[in-house]
């Protein structure tokens, strides 16, 4: 990594929120104070074997390993082990591995990767706090058990169609399933041979026995197990029937005592079950009390992205984008090929802050924040990205001399390096113009520009090729107006260019990322957000860098003068071949261009 990133700002001061007030009033009543905690998820027999827990809060980050984590699980990682941080918790990450169809081990490995990335980590003293949810079958299926000893779960053999038909509506009540009376003896045994594979696929559920005319249909008799002939990644094939996650997801938490259940809105109308469930199990002294708390925020929405997993599978297995770590995709992998830095993500989910309503934020506000963060990371360095020839006729040729560059203006201690300097340099195309439009102060003939870190040149004339575009500038430089010299100050002008010696450039591969979409809110309006893609979300062109930036090291990060701030690519760039990526450009120019 960057040397230079190490010396960002300190963390911003979090400011107050709903969450955070919630938190320090359990804290000041000591709610959670007398929990105990046996160093490992388990029921309460367990744990009450053990001391006080340490932690004084615990919250958890609980991906379900389906795919690569995104900028919205980047606020909700944030939050979750920024709160155990700042409130001497512990933030465990726990992967919701209940579907035995879907994970994979990729994808463990990518999460545990970008968690680490972010800057997080889920070990403290002595304690690792990474789980897998399905370490816990067994006390989970002891849940159930009790909860049908209890006559509060049943095994319901209505089809899915007749349990569909029968769960009501919005405005109708559900009806009870003729299976609802049986004996805890006879569930008893149905749910023993349920486990025992005896029964195929959906032929069984076993569910909770609340209320099926409740106005909250997730209080409908939910189902809690469900029959799945499919081995599973981590327990292979012990097990027949798989908790829903429902059901799953708040056992889990009380088993890892955690505190405050931090999830996002949908969520909001399971509340009333993750209650329930978790009061039935006190009530048998199952889990310790007090239970967790669900507390629910509004997932994060950012223009110009689409966050949903399905959408951005499409666009990887679809081929619209080069993988999942593309540097345009909105993944934590992508964001960190592009250069996005973990502090700027920090910055981000500080500045967005939490709370219960929906907002689209605007893409820009996560591009200033990297932009803050950078600006004070990285060195300054020159590219020239279009590069147009520029010969200084009044220069002696063969000679050369050093110009001297600060590494960052902010940054005097960090010093200056040498530029080369010749008679033959690349400047930006962009800077001269033949017939200068109204307004524009930089090279065309008759004009005078500086050359920033060296003289002042004068416009002299030009050359073209053969399709008349212009190949060469010729000049004619003012030997005392050296900048850093007595007589720098004598002239004035308004162009102030870069520039890279000829003799001593490197070619060097540039890719010009932007926005992958050109609308704020891909697939609105019933459009295919496909069709939204922007067309110009990339340019690779062949810049020349100076010197200094020939060895750059993978992930090596800087400013380039004038264009913005970049990253040498981690996998395609090596030192002297560079390859560099355009994380931000200095300032926000979507929506002038277009
Ligand atoms: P997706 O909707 O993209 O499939 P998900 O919610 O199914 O996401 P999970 O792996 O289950 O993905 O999410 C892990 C955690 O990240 C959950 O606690 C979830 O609330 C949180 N999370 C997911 N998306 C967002 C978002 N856009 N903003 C904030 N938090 C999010
Ligand atoms: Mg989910």
């Amino acid at each position: 990594m960057n040397k230079a990133s190490k010396e960002t700002a300190a963390p911003p001061v979090p400011a107050g929120n709903f969450i955070r007030t919630l938190i320090e009033s359990d804290l000041a009543a000591r709610k959670d104070a007398q929990r105990r905690w046996s160093g490992r998820p388990g029921l309460a027999e367990q744990h009450l074997a053990g001391g006080i827990d340490p932690a004084r809060i615990r919250t958890r980050f609980p991906p379900e390993p389906n795919g690569y984590l995104h900028f919205g699980h980047a606020k909700s990682i944030c939050l979750n082990f920024g709160l155990a941080r700042d409130y001497g918790g512990r933030c465990h990450l726990r992967f919701d591995d209940t579907n035995p169809e879907r994970e994979e081990k990729e994808f463990v490995d990518s999460i545990v990767e970008s968690v680490r990335w972010l800057g997080f980590s889920w070990d403290a003293d002595g304690e690792e706090n990474l789980y897998l949810a399905s370490d816990d079958f067994d006390a989970m299926a002891r849940c159930a058990d009790y909860l049908i000893d209890t006559n509060h779960a049943y095994v319901d053999s209505q089809s899915a169609e007749e349990m569909r038909a029968n769960r009501g509506t919005l405005t109708e009540a559900g009806k009870d399933s003729p299976y609802r009376e049986r004996s805890p003896e006879e569930n008893r045994a149905l749910f023993q041979r349920m486990r025992a594979g005896e029964f195929p696929d959906g032929a069984q559920v076993l569910r909770a026995k609340i209320d099926m005319a409740s106005p909250n249909i997730n209080l409908r008799d939910p189902v809690l197990y469900r029959i799945r002939h499919t081995a599973h990644h981590n327990t292979g094939e012990l097990w027949r029937v798989y908790p829903m996650y429902t059901f799953a997801h708040p056992i889990e938490d009380a088993l890892e005592n955690i505190t405050h259940s931090i999830c996002t809105l949908e969520f909001e109308d399971q509340r009333p079950f993750y209650d329930w469930l978790l009061e039935r199990l006190a009530e048998g002294g199952l889990i310790q009390r007090p239970a967790p708390r669900q507390i629910e925020f509004s997932r994060l929405n950012l223009s110009c992205v689409v966050l949903s997993k399905r959408k951005l599978i499409q666009l990887v297995e679809e081929k619209h984008v080069d993988g999942w770590d593309d540097p345009r995709m909105p993944t934590l992998v992508g964001a960190r090929r592009r250069g996005y830095t973990p502090e700027g993500f920090h910055l981000f989910a500080e500045r967005i802050g939490v709370s219960k309503s929906d907002t689209l934020i605007d893409y820009s506000v996560l591009e200033d924040c990297m932009r803050e963060v950078l600006n004070t990371s990285d060195e300054r360095r020159i590219a020239v990205l279009d590069p147009l020839r520029l010969v200084i006729d009044n220069y002696p040729e063969n000679a050369s001399e050093d110009c001297f560059a600060p590494n960052h203006p902010l940054k005097p201690e960090l010093g200056k390096r040498a530029l080369p300097f010749g008679r033959e340099l690349w400047i930006e195309r962009d800077d001269f113009m033949e017939a200068p439009a109204k307004g524009f102060h930089r090279l065309y003939p008759g004009n005078t520009a500086r050359l920033r870190y060296a003289y002042v040149v004068k416009c002299t004339g030009i050359e073209k090729d053969e399709n008349g575009r212009v190949s060469t500038v010729h000049c004619d430089y003012m030997p005392d107006s050296k900048s850093g010299t007595p007589g720098a100050d004598t002239y004035k002008c308004k162009g102030n260019l870069h520039w890279v010696s000829t003799r001593e450039a490197h070619p060097a591969i540039v890719r010009l990322y932007d926005r992958l979409f050109s609308v704020a809110s891909p697939g609105a309006d019933g459009r295919n957000f496909i069709d939204d893609i922007n067309a110009a979300s990339v340019a690779c062109v062949t810049a020349q860098i100076e010197p200094a930036l020939a060895a750059a090291e993978p992930e090596a990060r800087f400013q380039f003068e004038r264009h913005g701030y970049f990253i040498a690519d981690r996998f395609d760039s090596k030192p002297g071949a560079p390859v560099f990526n355009r994380t931000v450009t200095l300032r926000d120019s979507w929506g002038k261009k277009r």
